[in-house]
């Protein structure tokens, strides 16, 4: 017997409570944001109804995910059959630009060749004009909903953009904003319009998944990257993507570009709080030759403005900050701006990034005690939270259950937010959402001592 094996299965400790999500759940994600694109899972039903169940009850909005739906008989001999007869179904009743594959754990487990069969399915319909049909690979036992994110990105910047020559259609920048809140993608492109930047915005399901109401049922909802504009990113002036964890990876969309085409690749952080912000306006700046016009300057003064007002509140408090590493890696530059301390800052995420990029972001973090963990789960970071007593957590809902039991109040950010309404319309990013995480994470003090006080709060 191989003894190593025991050894490691010794060593073993299961999952509790994940502080990540499946790996097909980001892909999926990436492809409501494109223009009449429909995802489909190659796998079992199940993965595509909790996905389903996963994005609907964030994003309160209906949300289609097919399934290619395997039997035993697919899990022995393979799913090609089913993944034709997904496809062949999808045509007739969505009539989509673009189909997006990802692979669920099965398929991934039994090794389906994906590719050999679209290839044969192209092959036998050669003669009609199929849609785009782009396939991510998505093992969820290896990554995160954040790898399957940025896989799909890269895999439809891949497959999509093409060497086209310049046509009206082209644009100046391309955006790889991650995974952000609709209200975050609005915003971006009204900072994007106000420095009369042309771009392509990819993935935008600001309108998709942050829609409004319908007078009749729409199979596909409108909005979304439209395929032509992709199909031209290669001739767009530079490419900005958010993440400093995004841009220590071997790969992206961005760097993608910038190999084979040679477009410029800026590569900022998450832009949370002023510091990170400023970096992305400095990028447009670069880009567009314009200065920062003055809506953004004013909201930029404000929130300064707000930080004298609010600093006595937040000043040496301790917070918990869990969630995808680049959002984590945001809200600890945001945290550290306005004076709080994140003693804890936890990921499931496995890039093996996050500790160093933080650690040098906050050079006094020894002193100030801040602990950095990737590849937690609730469970660990429970854990840890028994040793450092923090005031507050910062985090999606998935922390609710901790922040019960240890009684400190949670500040609902990122996804999932499925214990409140509005998790779409959450404003992250630029001093716009600064302002706004600012005075949520000041309210929740102030609601906090209150509840705690035993005059409560009164005032002449
Ligand atoms: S089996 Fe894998 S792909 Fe399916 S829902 Fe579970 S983690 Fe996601």
């Amino acid at each position: 017997m191989n003894l190593s094996l025991i050894k490691k299965h010794a060593d073993y400790t299961p999952t509790t409570n994940a502080c990540k999500m499946c790996t097909p759940l980001g892909a999926s994600l990436v492809f409501k944001g494109i223009s009449n694109a429909v995802p489909l899972l190659h796998g079992s039903q199940g993965c595509s109804t909790y996905i389903r169940r996963y994005i609907i009850s964030h994003f309160k909005e209906p949300v289609d995910i097919a399934s290619t739906n395997f039997s035993e008989e697919a899990a022995v001999f393979g799913g090609g059959v089913n993944l034709n007869r997904a496809l062949d179904n999808l045509l007739k009743q969505y009539d989509p630009d673009m189909i997006g594959i990802a692979t669920t754990c099965l398929s991934e487990t039994i090794g389906d060749n994906v590719a050999g069969f679209l290839k044969s399915y192209r092959e036998k319909r050669k003669d009609e004009l199929l849609p785009e049909i782009i396939h991510v690979s998505t093992p969820s036992y290896r990554g995160t909903h954040m790898d399957g994110f940025q896989g799909a990105v890269q895999a439809v910047v891949q497959g999509l953009s093409q060497s086209v020559p310049e046509t009206v259609l082209s644009h100046k920048v391309n955006i790889f904003p991650g995974m952000v809140s609709p209200a975050d993608i609005r915003h971006l492109k009204d900072i994007l319009e106000a420095f009369g930047i042309t771009y392509a915005l990819l993935p935008d399901y600001s309108d998709r998944l942050d829609g409004a109401l319908w007078s009749e049922y729409q199979r596909i909802q409108k909005g979304g990257t439209n395929v032509d504009r992709i199909k031209h990113m290669n001739n767009a002036v530079a490419s900005i993507e958010f993440g400093r964890i995004l841009e220590g990876a071997r790969s992206s969309a961005g760097k993608y570009l910038k190999e084979q085409f040679g477009v410029a690749c800026y590569s900022p952080g998450l832009p949370i709080g002023v510091r990170e912000t400023d970096s992305f306006f400095s990028a447009l700046q670069d880009i567009s030759g314009n200065p920062v016009p003055y809506k953004f300057r004013s909201q930029r003064e404000r929130l300064i403005d707000s930080f004298v007002d609010g600093h006595k509140y937040v000043s040496g408090v301790r917070a918990v900050v869990y969630g995808e590493e680049d959002l984590v890696v945001g809200i600890v530059s945001l945290l550290r701006e306005i004076g709080i301390i994140p003693v804890l800052c936890a990921s499931g995420g496995k890039s093996g990034l996050m500790k160093e990029i933080i650690e040098s972001m906050v050079p006094e973090h020894q002193s100030l005690g801040i602990h950095v963990k990737g590849n937690v789960d609730f469970m660990d970071i429970e854990q840890q939270v028994a040793d450092i007593s923090p005031d507050i957590l910062i985090g999606n809902s998935k922390g609710y259950r901790l922040s019960r039991r240890i009684g400190k109040p949670l500040v609902r950010i990122g996804f999932p937010v499925h214990d409140r309404i509005g998790g779409g319309r959450i404003n992250h990013l630029g001093y716009q959402g600064a302002q706004e995480l600012f005075d949520r994470i000041v309210n929740t003090l102030i609601e906090k001592g209150q509840d705690q006080s035993e005059i409560g709060y009164s005032y002449i």
